[in-house]
């Protein structure tokens, strides 16, 4: 990643060819999860269980999504699901990255009065 500084330093045909390549690397945008992934351990409660001892039974793992002026949401995610939840999550970061550089590129194009 460049930082602001390096940015206003790239002659604006190069900060375009950025923005061209940012957004080859995007993922396919139906293969996003906002949220994060988080792991519980549970104790059963019966008598004599050896999960008693330790941190209980797990990890069993749960897709948290906030959202404004709300409890965060748990959707539990069963362990067949995993690798892919954990991969649209990674996506959804990725994606989130991606427009963030492209704006600042963007708001640099502007501030240079050059076309967007
Ligand atoms: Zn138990």
């Amino acid at each position: 990643m460049t930082g602001p500084t390096d940015r206003s330093s790239q002659s604006s045909s190069a900060l375009r060819r950025r923005r061209q390549a940012l957004l080859r690397q995007l993922p396919p945008l139906d293969a996003i999860l906002r949220g994060s992934l988080i792991e519980r351990y549970k104790r059963c409660g019966k008598p004599g269980c050896k999960c008693a001892q330790g941190p209980g039974h797990g990890p069993k793992y749960y897709l948290s999504v906030s959202f404004p002026g709300e409890r965060p949401q748990m959707d539990y995610v069963p362990q067949e699901d995993l690798a892919a939840t954990r991969t649209l999550v990674e996506n959804f970061h990725q994606v989130r990255a991606v427009l963030e550089e492209v704006c600042a590129i963007n708001r640099e194009l502007l501030r240079r009065r050059e076309a967007l």
